[in-house]
């Protein structure tokens, strides 16, 4: 059976992002294996979708882009666009991984984790992998929740359209209104739809104050829905909490807990998002009260020792590690736990406090913030 130090599952955003820190920390003897292959989520986004978060080459003032996901490497400057589509940023991310030299296997399906004395044992499509450490970063895009409600099996869900061109009717009901949702409305509305989305949210994020992303919708999306071509195509209905959906022979009823009841002629767009790949290894981690896995402050398990979470399922108290920018402050806390434990001093990640990037704590903007 092969024998490794540090494997790291998936190679999207998150993994090749600590992949890259790994090596940053002196860490050679490593694997990243990969389901399908390096960027694979973003090459499945409908084509039509864009990242939210904008790229700028802020680099040479020291400033990562806020999409890049390894120090010195920039989006903005390899693809040439603001807001990558989901095909172009995996293209980056490939090229991350080639400039550095990263130890990718592509087509190994991880089947389970387990913990076998102070080593783990990965049964994957391929044979079995045995490792010091495991850093699960298989993310949640293809783990959509296609089963949120009674009848869901009558939707789509968004993250399995190719494309938006495929959905051609004149009406249409998307279910979810956080950026998926919204996103899947504008969409369907520049192809000339009227369309409905449900949110099950008094305060939903159209209407969220907060400032944070993760809660709010971006202004990128903001900007889009008030484009005049659309505005007046898509009706947002907060409060709106979808409990069943049923077909009627001429189309489907979607039926709200209140007893309204929407009527669309083509299957509606479930945007309600992701069980996540942390199913797989749930075992693994105690539960915070939200059923997310509970981490150490170095994104531990709590009650398996060498096994760690990278990528948007993180969170700290009430911190949502949900977007690139947020979860790529947890790579070299990460990198530089495992480098101690394997005996290596790692100062070469000094240099990612250097580029604003957390090393050995929970910081965020605290009492300076005005949020
Ligand atoms: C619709 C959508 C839009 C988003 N837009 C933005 C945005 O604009 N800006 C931003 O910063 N963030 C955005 N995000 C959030 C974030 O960028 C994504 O969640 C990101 O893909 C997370 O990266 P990841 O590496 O954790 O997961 P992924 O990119 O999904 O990568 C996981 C990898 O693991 C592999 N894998 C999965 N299971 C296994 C297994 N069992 N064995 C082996 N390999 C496996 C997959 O093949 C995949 O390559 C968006 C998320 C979604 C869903």
């Amino acid at each position: 059976m092969e024998q490794v130090d540090v494997v790291v599952v998936g190679a999207g955003a998150a993994g090749v992002g600590v992949g890259v820190a790994l090596k940053h920390a002196g860490i050679e003897d490593l694997l990243l294996l990969d389901r399908h292959g390096v960027g694979a989520s973003f090459d499945r986004w409908p084509k039509e979708m864009r990242f939210i978060t904008p790229s700028f080459a802020t680099n040479s003032i020291g400033m990562l882009d806020i999409n890049s996901v390894a120090i010195g490497t920039s989006p903005a400057f390899t693809l040439e666009v603001e807001h990558p589509t989901g095909q172009e940023f995996a293209k980056y991310l490939r090229g991350v991984s080639t400039f550095y030299e990263l130890p990718v296997r592509s087509g190994i399906d991880v089947k389970s984790v387990e913990a076998k004395g102070d080593r783990f044992l990965l049964t994957t499509s391929k044979g079995e992998v045995s490792a010091k450490f495991v850093v699960w970063a298989a993310g949640e895009f293809l783990y959509p929740q296609t089963a949120p409600f009674v009848g869901a099996e009558h939707c789509v869900h968004n993250a399995l359209v190719d494309s938006w061109e495929t959905m051609t009717g004149s009406e249409a009901v998307v279910i979810g209104g956080y950026e998926s949702g919204v996103d899947a409305a504008i969409h369907l509305a520049r192809r000339g739809a009227e369309v409905i989305v449900l949110d099950r949210n008094e305060d939903p994020a159209w209407e969220s104050e907060s400032s944070d992303p993760s809660v709010a919708l971006s202004t990128y999306t903001m900007e889009r829905l008030l484009d005049p071509a659309i505005a007046d195509k898509i009706m947002l209905e907060g409060g709106a909490d979808v409990v069943e959906v049923r077909e009627n022979g001429q189309g489907f009823e979607v039926v709200c807990r209140s007893g309204d009841v929407f009527r669309t002629a083509q299957p509606p767009v479930l945007a309600t998002g992701f069980h996540g790949s942390v199913t797989l290894v749930r075992d693994l981690f105690e539960a915070r009260e939200d059923g997310l896995p509970l981490l150490s402050e170095q994104d531990e398990s709590t009650v398996t020792p060498g096994l760690f979470l990278c990528g948007p399922t993180v969170r700290h108290d009430n911190h949502v590690f949900c977007f690139i920018f947020k979860f790529r402050q947890r790579f070299a806390v990460v990198a530089k736990t495992i480098a101690g434990r394997l005996g290596l001093d790692a100062e070469d990640l000094e240099v990612y406090r250097q580029w604003g990037m957390y090393l050995d704590d929970l910081s965020c903007c605290g009492e300076q913030c005005a949020c």
